[in-house]
């Protein structure tokens, strides 16, 4: 079994990196599906834009998530509607469903070969608690002109099940590199470590040159810097297992609506399956929530070839941040594990942002927006990283490596080594490392130091 992600298991063409200063109009931080999209969108302007990643391109959080273009999302809707209300929660529902219709037209228009289907989305829950909350979202859909449907599913236990129309599944990372080819400027093995403002344009450090730019784009999910917005503060980290075995059964995209968390869909001749979330700080050890995976896989029959682990971030309200953060720089992030189509959005949000246009989305995901979330779910978020930070200091699956130092050269967390994936992990920001030291996952960009 490959301890990767099924999307990783793919050639690239290899980019160059940045070796030389340059002066530009926007420079995007980030080679994931957020940074591909914003430079697809920002291509026919008259913009002179670059994007820089500090690994390769399709090589992150996006090469690890399922692939579903679905607006059922858990209990996503459910959790906008108790901090933002209805109307917010309708607006945040037919942004999804305006987004996989934009992403879907883009892939057709571009004739990009990602392995897009279309597949109805089924949404269950086998938790009797949980039946009236999952009756009382599938009124609100149809309240909000979105159609459901009776159905049936034999490869989960489940006690109230429907499904939607106008949903997809994709390869996120074939989609990302073909969607990069139509695109220019794009430097690999690039890593920004230090953004400076001088009076009206912002001077970028990367590993081996200065990038003066009028506008900078956060794409790289977490950001490294604490200010401006104290992202720590507004947001959580949540981290899931998945596999892919072999499997010859019709295709499907299925999800849980809450506990426990469970994503599943087909590929080809295989099926993905995700299970055993749990908030970053909760972490134990990642050889038990892999053999647990294992274990629901052999009760189906399943063998798997893949397995891996991914996370992504959770905000207070449920909406992303996408935006402006401060003068020129702007972010797009906090996609609460739905970020495939919502990051098309948002590469046309910063394109209007920057062009002075309107746009009917600035608003809804304004970072700064004012929602009931209040210092309780700031003082809670705070709470989770003091967790992880304890957490790896009495870290119970250690790995004697004298070779590189165990901190986190982030915030200074003490890493867990993950001995399944042969990774090395903070259980309170999210960044990892290969087993050698060096960065594979941000909000980190640098390397564990050499002792
Ligand atoms: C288990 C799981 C399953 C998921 N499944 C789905 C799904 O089915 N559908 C869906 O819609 N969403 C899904 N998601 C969510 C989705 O995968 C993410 O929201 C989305 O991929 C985030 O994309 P991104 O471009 O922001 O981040 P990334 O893909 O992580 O890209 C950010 C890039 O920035 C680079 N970077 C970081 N720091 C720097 C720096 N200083 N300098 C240069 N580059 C830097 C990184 O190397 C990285 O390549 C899932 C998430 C998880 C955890």
């Amino acid at each position: 079994m490959k301890t990767i992600s099924i999307w990783d298991d793919i050639e690239r063409k290899e980019y160059p990196s940045l070796n030389e200063n340059k002066s530009v109009d926007v420079l995007i931080i980030g080679g994931g599906i957020t940074g591909i999209n914003t430079l697809y969108n920002l291509r026919e302007t008259n913009l002179n834009v670059i994007l820089v990643e500090q690994n390769r391109i399709a090589s992150s959080i996006t090469s690890r998530s399922t692939g579903k273009l679905s607006y059922l999302q858990n209990d996503l809707i459910d959790k906008i509607r108790n901090k933002c209300g209805d109307k917010i929660a309708a607006k945040y529902l037919h942004s999804q469903i305006e987004a996989i219709q934009k992403i879907v037209t883009i892939i057709k228009k571009e004739k990009l070969e990602c392995d897009l289907e279309k597949v109805d989305s089924i949404i269950y829950t086998n938790n009797q608690e949980e039946i009236k909350k999952l009756e009382n979202l599938r009124k609100f859909l149809e309240k909000n002109n979105v159609k459901t449907y009776n159905t049936t599913n034999s490869l989960i236990i489940n006690k109230y099940i429907f499904k939607v129309k106008d949903t997809y599944i994709f390869n996120p990372v074939k989609y990302i590199l073909l969607l990069a080819n139509k695109c220019n400027n794009i430097y690999e093995n690039t890593s920004i470590k230090k953004i400076e403002k001088n009076s009206n344009y912002y001077i970028c450090y990367s590993n081996n040159a200065i990038i003066k730019a009028k506008w900078v784009i956060i794409a790289s999910h977490y950001p490294y810097f604490i200010l401006p917005f104290l992202f720590p503060l507004k947001s959580s980290l949540e981290k899931s297992y998945l596999s892919a075995s072999n499997y010859n059964g019709d295709k499907l995209s299925l999800i849980s609506y809450s506990n426990p968390f469970v994503s599943i869909r087909t590929y080809k001749n295989s099926l993905i399956y995700l299970s055993n979330s749990h908030s970053i700080e909760k972490h134990i050890c990642d050889k038990k929530n892999f053999n647990e995976l294992m274990k629901k896989l052999s009760n189906l029959k399943l063998k798997p070839n893949y397995s891996w682990s991914n996370v992504d971030i959770i905000t207070n309200d449920g909406l992303p941040y996408i935006g402006v953060l401060k003068d020129n720089i702007m972010i797009s992030t906090g996609y609460n594990t739905w970020g495939l189509s919502t990051s098309f959005l948002a590469g046309e949000i910063l394109k209007d942002i920057i062009l002075n246009k309107r746009n009917s989305y600035i608003k809804l995901f304004d970072p700064y927006r004012k929602t009931i979330c209040s210092f309780k779910d700031s003082f809670i978020n705070v709470w989770k990283n003091a967790i992880g930070f304890v957490k790896g200091l009495i870290n119970i699956n250690k790995k004697e490596d004298k070779s590189i130092s165990k901190i986190c050269p982030h915030l200074g967390c003490k890493l867990i080594y993950n001995e399944v994936e042969s990774t090395w992990d903070c259980p309170c920001h999210g960044s990892r490392f290969n087993k050698e030291g060096m960065v594979i996952s941000g909000p980190a960009n640098n390397d564990i130091r050499r002792i």
